[in-house]
């Protein structure tokens, strides 16, 4: 499903950073419903930097986010209430089971288990002794089953076999062709290529392109040499945590 509306998410000029200085400049980006978009970039580009101004979790420093057709000024909880989901690397409850966790987020297990047939036999298991698949499942149950009207994922994929990946993000590319947006930043790049309807490569805080999978195929091999010079130097470098 493509293009099927106005945008539920976007950012325009948009600035954004910690302390004086900005990370991401001169931004513009939107997701509408229906479309997976990805959003890919080296370590240290500003991706999660990005998902954060755009969920209310970071204000903008300069340019604006709209969300939902208007300029968004409101925190993370409250457009979490008008649908906005964020999931990033394993939020779940390690010391609740899983059926548990379910339910803190207000969802019915046999919704989830509609979604995740795996997790039936791990309902009473404690989330902390998931493997870390069951646990990004059970992460995305709790996003979707709430039918957010979009989803900013961080890394959903990270550390996970390859087919647990796939599982994943047809979950999301399902949840998309029902009418959700996704903005997915991801690491598999040719796996989340195979379900995006678009893609923005993000380098050093400015988008360096944009296209369609199809546009982008070409420079693959540029775009996943990028990530690995990147992650060679991300190893030498220490990372300011908030
Ligand atoms: P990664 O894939 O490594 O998570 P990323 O593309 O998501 O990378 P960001 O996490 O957005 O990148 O980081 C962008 C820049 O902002 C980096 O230089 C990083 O060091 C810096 N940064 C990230 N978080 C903070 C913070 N809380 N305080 C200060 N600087 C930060």
């Amino acid at each position: 499903m493509h293009d099927t509306g106005q945008p539920l998410i976007e950012a325009r000029a948009l600035a954004v950073g910690y302390g004086a200085q900005p990370v991401v400049h001169d931004l513009d980006l939107e997701v509408r419903p229906g479309e997976v978009v990805a959003l890919l970039g080296a370590n240290g580009a500003g991706k999660t930097t990005t998902l954060r101004a755009l969920s209310g979790d970071l204000t903008p420093m300069d340019g604006e986010v709209r969300w939902l057709g208007e300029a968004a000024r409101a925190p993370l909880h409250r457009r979490a209430r008008q649908g906005l989901a964020y999931v990033g690397e394993r939020t779940v409850f390690t010391r609740l089971h899983t059926e548990d966790n379910l339910r803190v987020g207000r969802v019915a297990t046999e919704q989830a288990l509609h979604l995740f047939p795996e997790l039936e036999k791990r309902l009473k298991t404690g989330a902390g002794m998931l493997s870390g698949g069951e646990q990004q499942m059970l992460s995305l149950a709790r996003a979707l089953c709430r039918a957010p009207k979009l989803l900013l994922a961080d890394e959903l994929s990270l550390g996970l076999a390859p087919l647990v990946v796939d599982r994943l993000l047809r979950a999301v590319r399902e949840a998309a062709d029902r009418g959700l947006g996704a903005l997915l930043v991801e690491q598999h790049v040719r796996k989340v290529l195979d379900i995006a309807d678009r893609v923005y490569v993000l380098q050093r805080g400015r988008i360096t392109m944009a296209g369609t999978p199809k546009d982008l195929r070409g420079n693959l091999d540029a775009i996943e040499s990028s990530y690995l010079a990147a992650k060679a130097t991300a190893e030498k470098t220490t990372y300011a945590t908030d």
